[in-house]
């Protein structure tokens, strides 16, 4: 794996130049690049041929049987590419001209760089000459864009000899610097011209040649950079899974789907080693012991939508081809997964967050058949708590109602509906667990276990994304009043019953300071360009100790004080 990784990992995006090829737009830079590739292909096709008899286990003959018809692939053109790599440089240059291919790669190209030598030589020696006839100090020959090779003097020199000879021509006077031309170089810079000319002809008439053999085999090579593909992708694959402890899935034909252990590989990447707790899984569209619909419940950020979406994943990477995070997997085939996730809307085509929820679901319910994998994550979150609840029962209802429906997760936070775990017998419940700190807080045990939570913790959470004391004692207030039940007439004269505590004292006398946190205004004003640096890190400090005490640390809520209502009371 890790020979067949180096491999891959030097050879270019074969397909690519392939285009390049077939097109006649390679530059020999890329045919280099593509033959380099073709080699390492073929290079590669031989350590797979080796390990191919070597694979252990019961796989074993199909196993091999798939690298050697991958490796059958890996050959497409070999004397056309060694032709090529052997003829050009490691780097060829970007043009035509020399400097694109090895010497002796060709007679005509040898003989034009011959002659091009040839004349640079005579050129230097032309420059010496000039130098001793006229004995302007300084002389040179140089060349330039616009007026090919000249003769350029300093102008203060020229004076000292009596002016620049008779048969040299002015070709441009600057400030500081004189440009002439003369017949012998005039002559020796047309022979050295021709000599490029021929050069870069040469070459040009080479390469192509080679690459005219290559690209003949254009087919042959596509198949080859499809082979490398699939041999990157499941190269990478197979490194996940050796360095992640992955395993190799069952899949079968049926309708269950099974999962011990199961872990979502992108959370467990993105934490400490061993943090993620594993779950499992049992459904079962052909009521074979498992329910075939799943109701999660849990408190936020329990880990409900990590649970669904690590199961789609596992699914759709056990289809792949590839082994899945999970210590076993057994996977009825799924031919479709729905997955109605998350909130989003689209209001320049005229559709609300609400609207959007329900497309989605009732896309999933004309099309989730028995073989299909459903995730609901918080449906009817969007509209009214009774309408959002009566919706979701019904879906609910409707997905469990056919003679075989489709596997189904369901998560939310309607304990209402856990009920119906007892009332319809393919529903069964699972909770993610949570427990209380002890010291007012929740901890996250991330567990799935058979059972309904009681209860969601927004309060909870809340306080831990920081919003502000004065908010969450509020919320608590009024969540307990909620909590006693009733038609909504009652409760809402209840809540009335609560008036707000900063409510203004009086109308016309609005008190904005209650909008304005005093370490705002401290913060504003601030004299930040009269701070030395030092007084600048202690003000800082300070502005920081301040906040810490208004926030509170959030683990330290007194949970009980907040179910109560009654937080400020306990003295928080
Ligand atoms: P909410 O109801 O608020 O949407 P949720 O129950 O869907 O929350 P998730 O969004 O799945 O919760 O998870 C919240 C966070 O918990 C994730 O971002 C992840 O970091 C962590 N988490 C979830 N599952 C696990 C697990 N099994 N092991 C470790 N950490 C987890």
């Amino acid at each position: 794996r890790r020979a067949a990784r180096e491999a891959l990992g030097a050879a270019p995006d074969c397909e690519r130049l392939l285009a390049r090829l077939t097109a006649g737009l390679a530059r020999p830079a890329e045919l280099a690049a593509l033959a380099r590739g073709l080699l390492a292909a073929e290079a590669l096709a031989e350590r797979l041929d080796a390990e191919a008899g070597d694979v252990g286990g019961p796989q074993s003959a199909a196993q091999g049987g798939a690298l050697r018809a991958l490796s059958g692939r890996l050959r497409p053109a070999p004397d056309a590419a060694r032709a090529l790599a052997e003829a050009l440089v490691e780097r060829p240059e970007a043009a035509y001209g020399g400097g694109v291919l090895r010497p002796g790669a060709d007679p005509a190209v040898d003989a034009a760089a011959a002659q091009r030598a040839a004349a640079l030589e005579r050129l230097a020696a032309l420059e010496a000459q000039l130098r001793e006839e006229t004995a302007i100090e300084g002389l040179k020959l140089a060349y330039h864009r616009t007026w090919g090779y000249v003769i350029e003097a300093a102008r203060g020199r020229l004076g000292a000899a009596s002016g620049p000879p008779a048969d040299w021509e002015r070709r441009q006077s600057l400030r500081g610097v004189e440009r002439f031309s003369e017949p012998r170089l005039r002559a020796l810079a047309d022979e050295l011209e021709s000599a490029e000319q021929a050069l870069a002809a040469a070459e040009r008439a080479r390469v192509e040649a080679l690459a005219a053999a290559l690209a003949a085999q254009a087919a042959r090579i596509r198949a080859c950079a499809g082979a490398l593909a699939r041999l990157d992708a499941a190269a990478a694959l197979a490194d996940l899974a050796a360095e992640r402890g992955w395993t190799r899935p069952e899949l079968d034909t049926g309708l269950g789907l099974e999962i011990e252990a199961g872990r979502h590989p992108i959370v467990e990447a993105a934490g400490p080693p061993g943090a993620f707790a594993p779950n499992d899984l049992a459904l079962s569209a052909g009521g074979a012991g498992a329910p075939q619909l799943l109701l999660l419940t849990g408190p936020n950020m329990s880990g409900k939508s990590t649970y669904l979406r690590q199961t789609a994943l596992i699914v759709i990477l056990a289809q792949a081809g590839c082994f899945v995070p999970a210590e076993r997997a057994r996977i009825g085939i799924v031919d479709r997964i729905f997955a109605r996730v998350g909130a989003h809307d689209d209001l320049a085509a005229g559709r609300s967050t609400f609207l959007v929820e329900m497309l989605e679901t009732a896309r999933l319910l004309h099309g989730a058949g028995e073989r299909s994998l459903v995730l609901l994550d918080e449906i009817g979150r969007g509209t009214s708590t009774w309408d959002g609840l009566a919706i979701a029962q019904a879906v609910a209802e409707r997905l469990t109602a056919g003679r075989i429906g489709p596997r189904t997760l369901f998560a939310t936070h309607f304990q209402e509906l856990t009920a119906l775990a007892g009332a319809v017998e393919r529903v069964a419940n699972a909770a993610v667990a949570a427990e209380e700190d002890g010291r007012g807080g929740l901890r996250f045990l991330h567990r799935v276990r058979p059972g309904a939570a009681d209860r969601s913790w927004g309060v909870q959470v809340a306080a831990m994304a920081g919003l502000p004391r004065p908010v969450l004692e509020r919320a608590a207030e009024l969540l307990a009043a909620l909590e006693g039940g009733g038609a909504a007439a009652e409760r809402a004269e209840r809540l009335l019953a609560l008036p707000p505590p900063n409510a203004p004292a009086a109308a016309g006398a609005p008190s904005g300071d209650a909008l304005i946190d005093p370490l705002v205004e401290e913060l504003a004003g601030l004299d930040i360009d009269g701070l030395t640096p030092l007084e600048a890190i202690s003000a800082l400090y300070a502005l920081r100790e301040r906040a810490r005490l208004e926030l509170g640390p959030p683990a330290q809520l007194p949970l009980d004080a907040l179910q109560s209502g009654g937080w400020a009371a306990a003295g928080g």
